[in-house]
């Protein structure tokens, strides 16, 4: 399977082009996989994008229901509006650019509280997020007894995350080396390959965190984070949120 450019990585353009390498139909349906694209694929507890996919040649459309990464290679799963698609056919992209929203500013609340629980100090390690718009939440594994006191730590966390919103701050994305990562990162996967570059991002200010998702170009794009809850669930701690 031929590999797809992933352009989400590089800007937030809401249209592009492609190139179809390839159609497959397996028990998710029909996909279309493409050159290069700029749907995002679920994943890192980020839901993946919908929107069109447009034949230039018959002006036919595929309505993109679910994208999926596997092995390099992106799968838009969907269906034909028309006339099917053939492969080498030329393609326009455009993605639901609401929905791209949401999603961005789900994830990047993600990341402003997981700055606000790190500078609490506490010893745990990040486990997971789950960044969906139904009861979005950040996840951590305790490495000592109880770190956290619930109502004390929920207040502070509000407020942190608060201040941290109350000034309009740019939020970028970067290759960088291991090395360099070490040097800027608070926390470093364990399991990231120490010889390609790693994608970070960054709220200016604060550490970078690596990171595969999409995310606001600024913390105004977000008006408000309400810390939900924190919850104790299988030995993980879960800070529940929304996103106003
Ligand atoms: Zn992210």
């Amino acid at each position: 399977m031929s590999h797809t450019l992933l352009q989400y990585l590089d800007n937030n353009t809401p249209v592009s082009f492609a190139q179809i390498t390839d159609i497959i139909t397996n028990e998710m349906g029909t996909a279309l996989i493409l050159d290069q694209t700029i749907f995002y694929p679920q994943g890192g507890g980020q839901p993946s994008d919908q929107g069109f996919i447009k034949n230039i040649r018959s002006q036919d459309l595929f309505n993109v229901t679910s994208v999926r990464f596997m092995e390099g290679a992106v799968y838009h799963y969907g269906t034909f509006m028309g006339n099917k698609f053939f492969i080498d056919d030329h393609v326009e992209l455009t993605i639901d650019s609401k929905l791209r929203k949401v999603n961005s500013q789900n994830h990047t609340a993600g990341h402003i509280i997981d700055i606000a629980i790190r500078s609490l100090d506490l010893p745990m390690v990040p486990n997971k997020g789950y960044h969906f718009p139904e009861g979005p939440y950040v996840e951590y594994q305790q490495t000592q007894s109880d770190p956290f006191n619930a109502t004390e730590h929920l207040e502070y966390i509000q407020r942190q995350v608060n201040n941290i919103l109350s000034t309009p701050t740019p939020v970028s994305c970067m290759n960088i080396s291991y090395n360099e990562l070490v040097q800027v990162s608070g926390y470093i996967p364990t399991n990231l390959p120490a010889d390609k570059p790693t994608r970070v991002m960054k709220i200016n200010g604060y550490p970078a965190i690596p990171c595969g998702g999409t995310h606001v170009d600024n913390t105004r794009d977000i008006t408000n984070i309400i810390v939900k809850k924190i919850s104790k669930k299988s030995g993980m701690w879960r800070v529940s949120y929304q996103v106003l």
